[in-house]
């Protein structure tokens, strides 16, 4: 699996490199933005599974990242500030962060932090393999193997990813660009077109063992995995 991504968002750039070198040693990809003004964007195309977000900014400040960021994504944000008394005014803003940190840190003591909010917001992702599980498709990612209704599925690495995502949240919709994100490395050299050729396979494989459409196509959104109406097509 790829390294969990982390963005530092964070304008002291000693700070900010410091904290990324930790980071990285920690087995994390991490990016950093100067300021706040690319926040949402930089969410948006990147993906990253959790942002460490400073309080004090340039251009916008961390309580309108937090609450942009909000409003389209429920990835995890710790909020950095500088003064210890302004967190219980930040708990009392109802930001939706997740956790908050006090400077000076330690760098170490914030890798630690990040680990725990991660290892909090992950059992949403168990939840969805339950959910995936409960309805007859098995996911084994340690082993690579997927089995629908008991029947093993012969994936390739790509369409592996790619079902292990959509089953991380059944019924969610990913977007394409989330789903290149996870499949590919480097997207860039891949088009929106490829995704679909994938899907397509993916959906055979997995039409050739329980008929339906288990892959649904949201039109100009993305795709999500349907497990509760190819139940429902089955007595036909
Ligand atoms: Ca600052």
């Amino acid at each position: 699996m790829n390294p969990a991504r982390v963005l530092v968002i964070e304008d002291e750039p000693k700070l900010a490199e410091l904290l990324c070198v930790y980071l990285e040693a920690a087995g994390f990809e991490a990016r950093r933005l100067g300021d706040g003004l690319e926040a949402a964007r930089e969410v948006r195309d990147w993906s990253p599974a959790l942002v460490l977000l400073d309080l004090m900014l340039p251009g916008k400040d961390g309580l309108d990242v937090c609450r942009e960021i909000r409003a389209f994504s429920a990835v995890p944000i710790i909020m950095v500030t500088a003064r210890v008394e302004e967190i219980d005014r930040l708990l009392g803003l109802e930001l939706g962060a997740d956790d908050y940190i006090c400077k000076p840190y330690s760098p170490r003591e914030v890798v630690a932090r990040v680990k725990a909010v991660l290892r909090r917001s992950r059992p949403d992702a168990t939840a969805g393999q339950e959910a995936a599980r409960a309805a007859g498709l098995v996911i084994d990612e340690d082993a690579y193997r997927a089995q629908l209704d008991g029947t093993a599925l012969e994936l390739t690495p790509v369409e592996f990813r790619l079902l292990a995502l959509l089953a991380s949240a059944p019924g969610r919709i990913f977007s394409r660009d989330q789903v290149l994100d996870r499949l590919y490395d480097d997207h860039r050299v891949v088009t929106d077109r490829t995704v679909d050729s994938h899907v397509k396979n993916l959906r055979r494989k997995l039409g050739a063992i329980r008929p339906g459409d288990l892959i649904r196509s949201v039109y100009g959104v993305g795709y999500r995995l349907d497990l509760q109406a190819a139940d429902d097509a089955e007595p036909h």
